[in-house]
């Protein structure tokens, strides 16, 4: 196996100079590495939120003489209560996906369900970003699952496309069945994905190009969401993607039979 490498410790010793304390790990002590993570990446990422909102509290206290700076500090309280909201639901989404236990509402579920919907949630950020979703590709393909799941690993992988994208650009979501493989593919012409971060940006709370990510407000959590909620469904996520060209992430998953009262009558000759 590869020598993977993990910092362990990063010591500044001056403003020039950083000691870093590296491991090599396999790959069977990385996963249980990135289990033990996954606690502690999570009470930091939600430190930041926490203390922006006690902090703003504290602030409109203080300037309660003055209307105006209560009414701008309420304002990015509400944004920061906003983005603390969004973060702990997708943990906890995250959570659940991992959890050992069953599929709850597994269901025989049409692709052009999943799709369908996926897309009608995303319809106002595309519009307002400039882009364009067109949907192509075959209809009646089945796959067996959760639904509400599916749609929200398809909507995480649109929203990114929409929000990595220029304006003017259009949106693919093609679906196509090959070899009882279904596969939802969603294809961009945004910036890209630099080939080193292409394997990790499936881990939790990792964002290529940190400071860049970090302006736009993401969690860093949409992209292990799709790869968990894909798993558990018995599937994989690929990826091909150029920086500056675009990205397509492909989601295949096991196809099944339409259910028999889903089947086209066959068509009468004359
Ligand atoms: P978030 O978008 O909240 O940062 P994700 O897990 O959804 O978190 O994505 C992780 C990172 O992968 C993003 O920060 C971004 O750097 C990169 N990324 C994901 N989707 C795309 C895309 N369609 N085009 C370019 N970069 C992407």
């Amino acid at each position: 196996a590869e020598p993977r490498l993990v910092v362990v410790r990063a010591t500044r010793i001056s403003p020039r100079l950083t000691l870093l304390v590296l491991r090599d790990i396999t790959e069977r002590e990385r996963v249980e590495q990135m289990r033990r993570d996954f606690v502690a990446n999570t009470s930091h990422e939600l430190k930041t939120p926490v203390g922006a909102v006690s902090l703003l509290a504290e602030a409109i206290e203080s300037a309660a003489d003055d209307p105006d700076q209560v009414r701008n500090f309420a304002s990015r309280l509400t944004a920061e209560a906003a983005r603390l909201a969004s973060l702990t639901a997708r943990i906890m989404n995250l959570s659940r996906l991992q959890a050992a236990d069953e599929l709850t509402h597994d269901r025989d579920v049409a692709v052009d369900e999943i799709v369908a919907a996926a897309v009608e949630a995303h319809a106002i950020q595309a519009g307002s970003a400039g882009v364009e979703i067109v949907r192509g590709g075959e209809r009646g393909l089945y796959v067996r699952g959760d639904a509400q799941i599916l749609i929200e690993a398809v909507g995480n992988l649109l929203a990114n496309a929409i929000h990595y994208s220029p304006r003017g650009s259009d949106i693919g979501v093609g679906v196509k069945a090959d070899d009882r493989v279904v596969e939802i593919a969603i294809a961009d012409r945004g910036i890209g994905i630099p080939e080193g971060d292409q394997e990790r940006i499936f881990e939790r709370f990792y964002r290529a190009d940190q400071a860049r990510s970090r302006r736009t407000g993401g969690t860093g959590l949409g992209l292990a969401i799709v790869k968990h909620a894909v798993q558990r469904h018995g599937g994989e996520v690929r990826l091909w993607s150029r920086p500056g060209r675009g990205s397509t992430f492909t989601i295949r998953l096991p196809q099944i039979d339409p259910p028999a009262d889903q089947v086209p009558p066959p068509r009468r000759r004359k």
